[in-house]
């Protein structure tokens, strides 16, 4: 029993079943024992390799695509750059090396990072040493002016609320103690209130079993995001697991030692993730007044970017084994049945900043 598993069930025991929102946040952001908080989770060695993590490749076509944008935005100066969840800083480290060498004056700006957990900040001022990163907790703390920001699985860490249709209707979905003391998902409180309170609705006809999610936090992060953009200029790039499953299935994940594992075991040493839903992301960016281009297909996106010519060029100067290592990395960015058609790429823009790269008209 990890301490968490401790706590999710001394919860239960003293408030009744846990929504499937408050058990995520729990499992991921406890401030001694989240997933985030304490395990080196990132990276080859850790629970669940991301991208940036797999291939450098990523992060210089990240960096490329944002200096691409300030530059078509009329090169800003000041401007701001930040990216959401950096994780163990990977990410920017090669988006930064790559823009130094071809657009030094976007390499200058200021570097912002959203990021909660503690041990991260660490991880990220090692691999950031040389680019003095400002570390903030969410974007209202973003000082002012044209911003250019990137994020790539952070969406999906944020929490999911649930519901579940019920004979008696739909129910928040939440995590209880079952026979012998296991967890189990049940139907919790009637969520009407809550969902009128928030504006938000539930499709009156469902089949018993089905479920819906939402993700307030990222929803309110997209629609915070677009306000800034529109406000001061900018474009932002957000690259994350979506709209894999067909509507009416939970997809809650849980993620250990590079396999799927149980969301509910071995609480805060297992990763959770869900599928963003693009489509809402997309219509909470739009009614703010952004201009949202995508999502594309990871693979797409990439292809757009110029993937194959970085993969040729990082050939060229290594020796047979280091590139049949860069084949297998790039590959599985852009393998549809590896990465390449489970992630997708959304753009958020200011009107003035919407002619973006990697979208195709
Ligand atoms: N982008 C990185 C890491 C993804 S993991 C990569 O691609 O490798 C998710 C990241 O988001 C972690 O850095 C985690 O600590 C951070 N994170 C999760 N929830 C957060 C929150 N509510 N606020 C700020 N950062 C958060």
């Amino acid at each position: 029993m990890t301490p968490l598993d401790r706590l999710v069930r001394q919860l239960i025991a003293r408030d009744g079943p846990l929504p499937v929102s408050r058990f995520m946040a729990l499992a991921l952001n406890h401030p001694e024992h989240g997933y985030y908080r304490q395990a080196a989770a990132i990276g080859r060695h850790g629970d669940f390799v991301t991208a940036p993590e797999i291939s450098q490749v990523f992060g210089e076509l990240a960096g490329l695509w944002l200096a691409e944008a300030w530059d078509r935005a009329g090169r800003p100066d000041p401007c701001i750059l930040c990216e959401a969840g950096p994780g163990r800083g990977a990410l920017m480290a090669d988006a930064l090396r790559a823009v130094r060498q071809v657009v030094p004056g976007f390499a200058a700006a200021r570097l912002h990072l959203i990021e909660s957990s503690e041990r991260l900040r660490a991880a990220q001022a090692e691999a950031l040493a040389g680019a003095a990163p400002v570390w903030i907790e969410g974007l209202d703390a973003l000082p002012d002016g044209p911003l250019f920001l990137i994020a790539n699985e952070f969406l999906d860490a944020l929490p999911v609320r649930q519901f579940v249709m019920t004979p008696g209707g739909w129910r928040e979905r939440a995590v209880a103690l079952g026979d012998g003391g296991r967890l189990v998902f049940a139907a919790g409180a009637d969520p009407a209130g809550a969902l009128a309170a928030a504006g938000m609705s539930l499709p009156a006809q469902a089949e018993p079993g089905e479920i819906r999610e939402i993700q307030p936090d990222a929803l309110a992060f997209v629609r915070g995001l677009a306000h800034r953009l529109v406000a001061t200029g900018g474009a932002a790039l957000l690259i994350d697991y979506g709209g894999n499953l067909p509507a009416g299935r939970s997809t809650l994940r849980g993620i250990r030692g590079h396999a799927l594992a149980d969301p509910l075991g071995e609480i805060g040493e297992t990763d959770l993730s869900v599928d963003v839903d693009f489509t809402r992301l997309r219509e909470a960016a739009v009614s703010a007044g952004a201009v949202v281009l995508g999502p594309v297909r990871q693979a797409v996106f990439l292809d757009s970017l110029g993937i194959e010519a970085r993969r040729a060029a990082l050939k060229a100067s290594a020796s047979a084994d280091d590139a049949a290592i860069i084949d297998t990395a790039v590959d599985r960015l852009i393998d549809p049945a590896a990465m390449g058609s489970a992630f997708k790429a959304m753009a958020v823009a200011a009107p003035s900043c919407a002619s973006l790269p990697g979208f195709a008209a």
